[in-house]
């Protein structure tokens, strides 16, 4: 399903925190390079991000995908942005900025159901499960001008290839860049103290009341969340999502069950019974194979201690995967430890997961040169994967 989430920035030229409203999506331009005194036109193309899975009958595949699709129907300007939006530098388009913005004609709602009709044909042979994952779907305005009645591309400085008869930009609605972000109040509501959060974190902390709040449309909410302690130097919190799910098509509501679907060489002692399984999901954006390595080894690892209700006193790495999205995950997850995949891959096509409540969890890793290492869990991410998160 495609949703833009609600996402928090801090402004480029006032450091001020803002927030796209939920439904909305982060709109950029690319930089042009036209003479002075051309009259630009900003054309729109929407730009989708993410990865997609597929599990079939070989197990898990993955791609991470980065496409982009004119926001207007015309057969006069190229039908993508091509390498561009991953090449070039985009900004946010500040409202004084000159042009005229062309209205797009495909909506969002219209542009989220064509990307996910061509996710639906990924994966070889039979596919029991897709999912796609930390998608985000924005807008990019690509700079043109006219000239002699010839469109120029305003990167370039090219014309663009001659069509029949070129379209008027002036013909076409649009206007000046008069979107609306909102403000976060910078203040926590339980103590009025100033919040805490990275520019590209999903949530803001008070370290002054304990307390850890998700913005949304009308107000900022609070999240529960704890920690697992550790204390000693180099510490990173890494944030995880604890979910507990009602999954239909597997046996999988206690440690047991999970010890037995995954064939781990344990032998189930009674009071496994009691013990809830729950699934662990990375909240923060990794490379498709890590995410769901990472996801499986935490799951299958089932933490047992109950996480202190307060922040960790350590550095806390940034939450940038919303439950929503991770709750995607769980099924990979689950078809990621499975045994047999041969005998148990197939069920997943009838299989259904409603998730019933999560928790944020920071878990202590103790960074090292080259990765960041969980020694009791025995699990390492290496450093490179969580600098490249930022890119996804
Ligand atoms: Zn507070």
């Amino acid at each position: 399903m495609l949703e833009e989430t609600d996402r928090l920035f801090a402004c480029e030229f006032c450091r001020v925190r803002s927030y796209l409203l939920p439904q909305l999506f982060f709109r950029y331009m690319l930089p042009h390079g036209a003479p002075p005194g051309k009259d630009l036109f900003y054309y729109p193309y929407w730009r989708f991000k993410g990865m997609t899975f597929a599990c079939g009958e070989g197990g898990i595949t993955h791609r991470f995908v980065d496409a982009s699709l004119q926001g207007i129907d015309s057969p006069h300007f190229p039908l993508s942005l091509g390498l561009r939006s991953q090449a070039m530098r985009l900004s946010f388009v500040p409202p004084e900025t000159p042009g005229r913005f062309l209205k797009p004609t495909v909506t969002f709602k219209a542009i989220g159901e064509i990307f996910d009709e061509r996710f639906q044909a990924e994966g070889k042979g039979h596919v029991f499960h897709r999912a796609q994952i930390g998608e985000t779907i924005s807008l990019i305005y690509a700079p043109f001008y006219t000239n002699a009645g010839r469109i120029f591309d305003a990167v370039l400085n090219r014309p663009l290839a001659e069509t029949g008869d070129n379209p008027s930009p002036t013909m076409l609605p649009g206007g000046k860049p008069a979107w609306r972000t909102r403000f976060v109040p910078n203040l926590c509501p339980g103590c009025g103290w100033d919040l805490q959060g990275q520019s590209d974190s999903l949530i803001l902390t008070c370290g002054n009341c304990d307390s850890v709040w998700k913005p949304t449309a009308e107000k900022l909410v609070r999240l529960h969340f704890g920690h697992l302690p550790k204390d000693g130097h180099d510490i990173c919190f890494l944030p995880f999502w604890r979910i507990r799910a009602d999954v239909q098509g597997y046996p999988l509501a206690t440690y047991t069950d999970m010890v037995r679907l995954a064939n781990l060489p344990k032998v189930p002692q009674p009071s496994w019974n009691e013990i809830p399984f729950r699934f662990w999901a990375p909240a923060f954006k990794l490379r498709p194979q890590t995410l769901i390595h990472l996801s499986r080894s935490l799951t299958l690892t089932q933490p047992q201690d109950e996480p202190t209700p307060s922040l960790p006193s350590g550095r806390l790495f940034p939450v940038t995967l919303p439950v929503k999205e991770a709750v995607e995950s769980l099924m990979l997850c689950l078809a990621s430890f499975v045994k047999p995949p041969k005998n148990m891959l197939p069920r997943l096509s009838d299989a259904k997961l409603t998730p019933k409540r999560f928790l944020l969890v920071y878990v202590p890793f103790v960074e090292g040169h080259h990765e960041y290492i969980q020694p009791e869990m025995k699990i390492s991410i290496n450093k490179n994967q969580l600098a490249l998160s930022g890119n996804l």
